[in-house]
């Protein structure tokens, strides 16, 4: 069985629902109990989440056949298929790798996605490879892009949270991305505990290796061990996501400043020079891979939104702006 996201179900005409926002990305999710346990996921091991949920998404179950057969020919800009940690989690890839590229399949050819004649679009697998090794073999499936969350930005949240050595996961994340330039992606998590400080650290290092970053606001899900953890404030998010856009700008960190609690108090530029690198919104938009929208993963329709699924309208960049909280969006 494969879970499909609410929305992509909607899309692909499975199971039709009320949507807010059409997602441009199909997520799908593999079947099965995690054999982790991260703190805030309700796959996790301990989680009494409900199994269908993944951050604020439902995900319904098909069958695989009938998901990859909606998946082949529809007008999705790209397919991200988010891999639990079972223990079968690599024969659920292979398999559904298989399926999913049915007739076309050219078992030899590890470019597969780039065939001209392909029906379905490019894959993403997000999935915990163990090393380069397995980190080739996804690719060796089809996949046109890999991405493994590293989620917290410090070591020690990492162990604290998930459980395990973060310096290994951000290794092979370099390595991979030195390997395979510009097909490596990772999750980070804003509001975990870190500091503003902590967060620009660790994404100007994966800016400068290459590897892309999908940027998550925490949402506390209940049933999981961080469901009283409150969420970041907007402030922190809109200048996590400011700080985001500018290094992949070429603005250096250098020049960025902060306050003794590691709040970011400025970018180094001049007001204009920064209203103007912001001014359209776009640095507040879903943050990941090529064409990846994720609507409604980390806000409620009708709340606060974290990540835009779409460009800003101008009123939306504006209070965007303000939201930075950067003495009215000016950086003095
Ligand atoms: S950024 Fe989007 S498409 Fe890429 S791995 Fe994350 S959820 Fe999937």
């Amino acid at each position: 069985m494969l879970r499909v996201s609410a929305g992509t179900a909607h899309v692909l005409g499975l199971k039709k629902s009320r949507v807010d926002a059409l997602p441009t990305t199909a997520y799908l999710m593999t079947d099965g109990k995690c054999l982790r346990d991260c703190g805030f996921c309700p796959q996790s091991r301990s989680s009494t989440a409900r199994v269908d949920l993944l951050s604020r998404v439902t995900w319904p179950g098909f069958a695989e056949e009938t998901a990859c057969a909606a998946l082949r020919g529809n007008a999705m800009k790209r397919i991200c298929l988010q891999v639990v940690g079972t223990p079968d989690w690599q024969e659920q890839v292979g398999s559904f790798m298989e399926k999913l590229q049915g007739p076309d399949r050219n078992p030899h050819d590890s470019n597969n996605y780039r065939e001209s004649g392909r029906r379905f679009p490019p894959v993403c697998i997000a999935c915990h490879p163990r090393n380069l090794s397995e980190v080739r073999e996804i690719f060796d499936l089809g996949a046109e892009r890999l991405g493994i969350a590293l989620d917290a930005a410090t070591p020690r949240l990492y162990s604290l949270v998930k459980g395990g050595n973060w310096q290994r996961i951000y290794s092979l994340l370099v390595e991979a991305a030195r390997e395979f330039p510009g097909r490596i992606s990772t999750h980070l998590i804003v509001g975990l505990g870190e500091t503003e400080a902590e967060m620009v650290e660790v994404m100007n290092r994966f800016i400068r290796e290459g590897v892309t970053i999908g940027l998550f606001a925490f949402t506390p899900v209940k049933g999981t061990a961080l469901e009283g953890h409150p969420r970041p404030s907007l402030g922190t998010y809109r200048r996590i996501q400011a700080a985001r856009w500018l290094l992949l700008q070429g603005a250096d960190p250098g020049k960025f400043t902060f306050d003794g609690r590691g709040r970011l108090t400025g970018f180094g530029l001049a007001p204009e020079e920064l209203r103007g690198n912001l001014a359209g919104g776009a640095a507040f938009q879903t943050s990941g891979c090529p064409d990846c929208n994720r609507p409604f993963y980390n806000e409620s329709p009708g709340g606060v939104i974290y990540n835009y699924p779409r460009p800003l309208t101008d009123a939306e960049a504006a209070r965007a702006l303000e939201e930075l909280g950067l003495d009215g969006g000016s950086d003095e």
